[in-house]
């Protein structure tokens, strides 16, 4: 299936020179939908996850139709002050400033496999700040799939020796 077809590519999106790609159209279509989830099961099954941790927002959608797919649980990863219980937190550098993430200190039981879920990987910035969330809380990351991967960024170089896994390479 031609996945590129149904996503959307909007300029100057959220800023000057940023070119989005917009999923929503992606999501939207129910035989788009099935064959990115059920894809992305195939690519990562062997990888044996135990868990899912998908990152707000994208990444839930993505993450916990995929962890329903494998029969699987998934682990939510928020922008801070969200998440009600104690949290680990993990503070990353972005274009302009930083940024946080957190994550439940009791998720996962240790040694977990775990794979992390995004929509897209860009400057890797954001799930190199998972993984490192992951090895705080001793869990143990299996991979890394995507269902859109901005080869230019080289985003895949910040993140730990594990498979890297995109639908979709622009
Ligand atoms: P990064 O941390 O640079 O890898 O950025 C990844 C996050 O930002 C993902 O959660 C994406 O949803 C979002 N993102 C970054 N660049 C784009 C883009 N060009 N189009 C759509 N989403 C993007």
């Amino acid at each position: 299936m031609d996945l590129k077809a149904l996503i959307r590519d909007i300029p100057d999106f959220p800023k000057p020179g940023i070119l989005f790609r917009d999923i929503t159209t992606l999501l939207s279509d129910p035989a788009g939908l099935k064959y990115s989830i059920d894809t992305l099961a195939a690519k990562v099954v062997d990888l044996q996850p135990q868990y899912i941790v998908g990152m707000e927002s994208r990444g839930f959608i993505f993450g916990a139709a995929l962890a329903y797919k494998l029969g699987i649980g998934f682990i939510p990863v928020r922008k801070p002050g969200k998440l009600p219980a104690d949290v680990h937190c993990v503070e990353y550098a972005l274009e302009y400033g930083t940024d946080k993430l957190e994550i439940h200190k009791d998720a996962v039981a240790p040694d977990g496999r775990i794979l992390i879920v995004d929509d897209l990987i860009a400057t890797g910035g954001t799930a190199a700040a998972t993984a490192k969330l992951l090895q705080e809380i001793g869990a143990n990351l299996v991979g890394c799939a995507f269902v859109i991967e901005l080869d230019a960024l080289n985003g895949r170089s910040l993140l730990p020796d594990v498979p890297i896994i995109s639908l979709v390479h622009y």
